[in-house]
C-alpha cells in the first residue's frame, strides 16, 4: 500500500511530495503533483532529512544518574559509583528494563531509527543485563532497529579472565549481535583483541571495542586492533569506539595509524559527550577535549561516525539522547561543518553499524526525520522538538514544541 508525505522541504530548498511503498521511497515529486488518490500526511514544509542513528549507547546504564552519582567525575569514579550502587542493591532487573525503555523512547522521539547499545557482560552481572536489554528491545518491534554489543568486563584474558570469558560465551548463546570489550583496561590488551576476534569468528559476529579511552599517549591499542584485523583477515565488521589517545599523538603518528585503520576497514566512533565530561580533569591548562583525531582519520578515508555514549549516568550526568546534540558538539569541539556533523550522526553512523545509507530518493528505505527547520545547520543549532520520525515509511514518533513570549499588555 502506497502513501504520500506531502510538502516536505529538501536540503536544497525544493518542496516535494514523497511517495512511500512497502517501506521504501517510491517517488519524489514537486509538491502538489503526487497522486491525489493515495492516503497522505501533510509535512507543512518541514525539513526532511535521513533519519538519525545512535552507534554507541549504554542502555543498561542510561538515566541512572540520580541513583548512581559519580563523586570524582572521572572514568574511575564512574566505575566505583556503579560498583557501590550494585553492591547496595540499587540496580534491579525491573529498573534496568524500565530505564532502557525510556531511553529508547527518547532516542525515537528525537529521530533515531537504529541504535547500537553496549551491554555489560561478566563480573557480578553475568548475562543478566543482556536479558534485561532483550526484554526492553522486545517492546520496540518494528519501531527501531536495536543491536546489542556484549561489552565484556576486564580482565578478559589470563586465568583471572576465565569467568568473564565464560560470561561472554553465555552472552553469545543468549543472542548478542557483536563482541565488545576494553583492551586499554585489560592487563593484556593485545590478548583481549585476539580473544575478541576469535570469539567473533567462531560466532560469525562483528566486533566493537572501547578503544584507548585515555589521554595517555603511550596507550595505542587502536594500531594493534587494525593490525590484528588485517593480519588475520577477519571478515566481519569492526568498530573502534572512543580512540581518545589518538588525539594526543603527533600529526605524523595520527596519519600513520589512520592509514592502518583505513586499510583494515575499521570504523571509528567518536563520542564527544562522555569524552568531554570524563577526560582532561588532571590538565588544568589547555585542557584536552578528549575527542579522537577526527580529521586525520577522515583524511585517511576511515569511516568516522559519532554517538552520544552515556546519557545521564555516572559516566555523563547530562545528555538528552538527541544526536543533534552530538552533532552540535562535533561542530564546536570537533570542527566539523554542520553538514558533515549531520552525516556523522545519520548516514555514517548507519553505515558504521552495517545498515544501508538513506537518501530522499527512489529506492531508499523511508527512514526519515522531518523537523521544523529551514536547514541542517539550523536543525543542529536550534534542535527544535517539533519532529516527525518515520521508520520504514511508518510514523513511529512525533513531537510538537510550543513556545510563547508573554509581552506585557
Ligand atoms: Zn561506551
Amino acid at each position: 500500500m502506497s502513501r504520500v508525505l506531502r510538502d516536505g522541504r529538501l536540503v536544497d530548498g525544493r518542496r516535494v511530495d514523497i511517495e512511500i511503498t512497502d517501506g521504501l521511497i517510491s517517488g519524489v515529486h514537486d509538491t502538489g503533483t503526487a497522486s491525489r488518490d493515495l492516503p497522505f500526511e501533510d509535512l507543512g514544509g518541514w525539513l526532511v532529512l535521513p533519519a538519525l542513528a545512535e552507534p554507541h549507547a549504554h542502555l543498561d546504564n542510561a538515566l541512572i544518574a540520580e541513583t548512581v552519582p559519580n563523586l570524582r567525575g572521572d572514568l574511575q569514579g564512574a566505575f566505583e559509583a556503579g560498583d557501590a550502587a550494585a553492591a547496595a542493591g540499587k540496580i534491579t532487573h525491573e529498573g534496568i528494563v524500565a530505564r532502557a525503555v525510556q531511553a529508547i523512547e527518547l532516542l525515537l522521539v528525537h529521530g533515531v531509527t537504529a541504535v547500537r547499545s553496549h551491554v555489560a557482560v561478566g563480573g557480578r552481572f553475568g548475562v543478566d543485563r543482556v536479558v534485561a536489554l532483550q526484554e526492553a528491545k522486545s517492546h520496540f518491534e518494528g519501531l527501531i532497529d536495536i543491536q546489542l554489543v556484549a561489552l565484556t568486563l576486564s580482565p578478559m584474558t589470563g586465568t583471572e579472565g576465565a569467568e568473564n570469558r565464560a560470561a561472554l560465551e553465555a552472552a553469545v548463546e543468549a543472542g548478542v549481535d557483536l563482541i565488545g570489550g576494553c583492551p586499554h583496561l585489560d592487563p593484556d590488551g593485545s590478548g583481549l583483541i585476539e580473544n575478541a576476534i576469535a570469539v567473533a569468528t567462531e560466532a560469525g559476529l562483528g566486533i566493537d571495542l572501547h578503544v584507548d579511552e585515555t589521554l595517555d599517549p603511550t596507550v595505542l591499542t587502536l594500531r594493534d586492533l587494525a593490525r590484528q584485523v588485517q593480519k588475520g583477515g577477519f571478515e566481519h565488521p569492526v568498530g573502534a569506539s572512543h580512540c581518545v589517545s589518538l588525539g594526543m599523538q603527533t600529526p605524523e603518528v595520527q596519519a600513520e595509524v589512520a592509514e592502518e585503520v583505513a586499510a583494515a576497514g575499521v570504523s571509528v566512533f567518536c563520542l564527544p559527550q562522555t569524552n568531554l565530561f570524563l577526560q582532561g580533569r588532571e590538565h588544568l591548562t589547555a585542557t584536552p577535549r578528549g575527542l579522537t583525531a577526527v580529521q586525520a582519520l577522515q583524511q585517511a578515508g576511515v569511516l568516522v561516525a559519532a554517538g552520544a555514549d552515556n546519557v545521564q549516568d555516572p559516566f555523563n550526568p547530562v545528555g538528552r539522547s538527541d544526536p543533534l546534540e552530538t552533532a552540535a558538539l562535533l561542530v564546536m569541539a570537533g570542527h566539523q561543518t554542520p553538514d558533515d556533523a549531520y552525516r556523522m550522526v545519520s548516514n555514517a553512523a548507519r553505515e558504521g553499524i552495517g545498515l544501508p545509507r538513506l537518501n530522499v530518493e527512489v529506492g531508499s528505505p523511508a527512514d526519515l526525520l522531518v523537523i521544523d527547520s529551514e536547514s541542517t545547520r539550523e536543525a543542529i543549532a536550534d534542535q527544535p522538538m517539533s519532529r516527525r520520525v518515520y521508520h520504514r515509511g511508518e510514523l513511529v514518533a512525533s513531537a510538537d514544541q510550543r513556545t510563547v513570549v508573554h509581552y506585557s499588555p
